[in-house]
């Protein structure tokens, strides 16, 4: 596969949206506030149909048979979710500090509720995230996305022009369509600006002319019309911190607690490259020094092959393409909450090990090859991924209690419409219509997730006579969407039951990732009767 990708927190991203730069959103060791009391899903029991959830296996020997006439699935070794307390040999204290990024383990085995599968096929690369056994995400990366999926990259540009009305510029980056730079990320020197007579930011054009060269990075892909966003504020997210070249920038993830950050401070001090500012991320807790300076160097090293690159022509183009699909997840993603990450294809595995095993070799044995030659199913259908991945493309979701959301896409929004089941009223209206909207309240934050729904939101509960009611839903739609590690704001429950909300968008979605538009009807799902007309 190539470097291109979806659906990915863009790593540039580390601190980019919200200085003062500290963390990524979906950074960190620090899990979803739940996780440490989420049960996760129940060992298999008799009369339980599905497999037993993976266990990481012992390493495999690539290119080896294990075994012919491989072993059937093992009993859940590794534990999903939570503690085997029964163990004993496990007795610290989840989150304490003695097992860090060590990882817990059980009878030797790792344990984690996070569980990443990633299918390989010609041309496409998809990922499933799984929490315990259920898809939470699912991201997809194609070769041919060498235009499209360049969050992240660094590219050397070229100033096209200046359009002082919006504030922004187009830049020439040696792909078709050009991207855009806004002034709030212009970089500038206070003494090349001529009429400096502002204190506040110089207009943009004052800062860049046309056919002037910059060297910049892709935050945002392009969406559609829209070309892709620049900033001149470059950084380089390594596994603990994040390299800020010429810069002053210096922070320590707000997510540590204080004695962690001092310790990291020290540290910092010693390994903190001159003239180039660091962010070390929440991903960082319990990193030794060693660690650290290992970290920082390597990013070093490839900011100067970056600029060697830079100054070698003046032609706008590419300089530094982000690693691959899997390889950036795990950058952002990986900690002791993975139990395991099975990939099909022995090549990436290897890039992917040999990643993981050199920014954090404790958890490297969690990678695992997935031998298509000698496992029975493949790996989407192994793990119950390619069922769950056709039920997030439905435009119907089933609620437990029998009702359904209805989520439609249109060009401006997506609304999702609130069903009851058929029971309703049986004893009480509102107490019925309140049930079925608080199981979609939570039913919606999960689809929005997996979907990969950005943009605005608009929802219609079931209408509800009472107050109290329409706040506990709109309280209960806050709660589970407090899960997600892409931010939303949700505005209150108005008298029609309707919830306008937004999500942050970060690529296209899942169903237009994996989809193509109608010919036929161009999209619109009707033919119209040319006869009649
Ligand atoms: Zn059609």
């Amino acid at each position: 596969m190539t470097d291109s990708m979806a659906g990915v927190p863009a790593p540039g991203n580390a601190g980019m949206d919200d200085p003062p730069r500290g963390e990524p959103e979906t950074n960190g060791a620090a899990p979803p506030p739940e996780a440490d009391a989420a049960p996760g899903p129940p060992r298999p029991r008799i009369g339980d149909t599905r497999p037993a959830p993976p266990r990481p296996v012992p390493r495999p020997v690539v290119g080896g048979p294990v075994a012919n006439g491989a072993p059937p699935p093992q009993p859940p070794a590794a534990v999903v979710g939570g503690e085997v307390p029964a163990d004993g040999d496990e007795a610290a204290p989840k989150r304490s500090r003695s097992r860090r990024r060590g990882g817990r383990s059980s009878r030797g085995r790792s344990v984690g509720r996070y569980f990443m599968c990633v299918h390989v096929q010609p041309e496409l690369t998809q990922i499933a995230m799984l929490e315990g056994r259920s898809l939470v995400e699912h991201y997809v990366a194609r070769g041919s996305d060498e235009t499209t999926q360049i969050d992240g990259n660094i590219y050397w540009g070229r100033v096209q022009n200046v359009l002082p009305g919006m504030e922004a510029a187009f830049i020439d980056i040696g792909i078709p369509k050009n991207a855009v730079l806004y002034r709030g990320d212009v970089r500038y020197d206070r003494d090349d600006i001529e009429s400096s007579t502002a204190k506040e930011q110089p207009r943009i054009e004052d800062v860049l002319r046309p056919g002037q060269t910059i060297l910049c990075q892709v935050t945002k892909n392009p969406i559609g019309a829209k070309g892709a966003r620049l900033t001149q504020e470059v950084s380089l997210p390594g596994r603990f911190a994040v390299l800020v070249p010429n810069s002053g920038t210096f922070g320590i993830s707000k997510r540590l607690g204080d004695n962690e950050r001092r310790r990291l401070r020290r540290i910092i001090d010693d390994v903190r490259p001159a003239g180039h500012g660091l962010i070390v991320r929440t991903a960082a807790e319990g990193a030794t020094a060693d660690e650290l300076a290992r970290d920082v160097a390597t990013l070093l090293e490839q900011w100067t092959a970056i600029e060697a690159e830079a100054s070698r022509s003046d032609q706008p183009r590419l300089l530094y393409r982000e690693p691959d699909l899997a390889v950036r997840l795990l950058r952002e993603e990986l900690n002791t909450e993975y139990r395991a990450v099975i990939i099909d294809d022995p090549a990436l595995y290897e890039q992917v090990r040999r990643y993981v095993a050199s920014v954090s070799p404790e958890l490297a044995e969690r990678v695992e090859l997935y031998d298509t030659e000698i496992e029975p199913l493949p790996l989407f259908e192994r793990y119950h991924v390619h069922e769950q991945l056709h039920k997030a493309l439905d435009r119907k979701v089933w609620l437990p209690s029998g009702g359904s959301l209805i989520i439609e896409r249109t060009e401006a929004l997506t609304v999702i419409d609130v069903n009851t089941g058929k029971n309703v009223g049986k004893t009480n209206l509102e107490e019925t219509v309140y049930r079925n909207n608080l199981e979609a309240a939570e039913e919606v934050a999960r689809q929005l997730r997996l979907r990969d729904i950005g943009g605005i939101i608009v929802i219609d509960f079931i209408d509800m006579e009472i107050r109290e009611n329409r706040d506990k839903v709109g309280s209960a739609l806050r709660t589970a969407l407090a899960r997600d590690k892409t931010r939303t704001q949700v505005g209150d429950i108005s008298e029609l039951g309707l919830v306008e909300m937004t999500r942050k968008r970060i690529s296209e979605g899942l169903i237009e990732s994996l989809s193509t538009t109608c010919e036929i009807c161009s999209g619109r799902g009707i033919v119209l009767d040319t006869a009649a007309l």
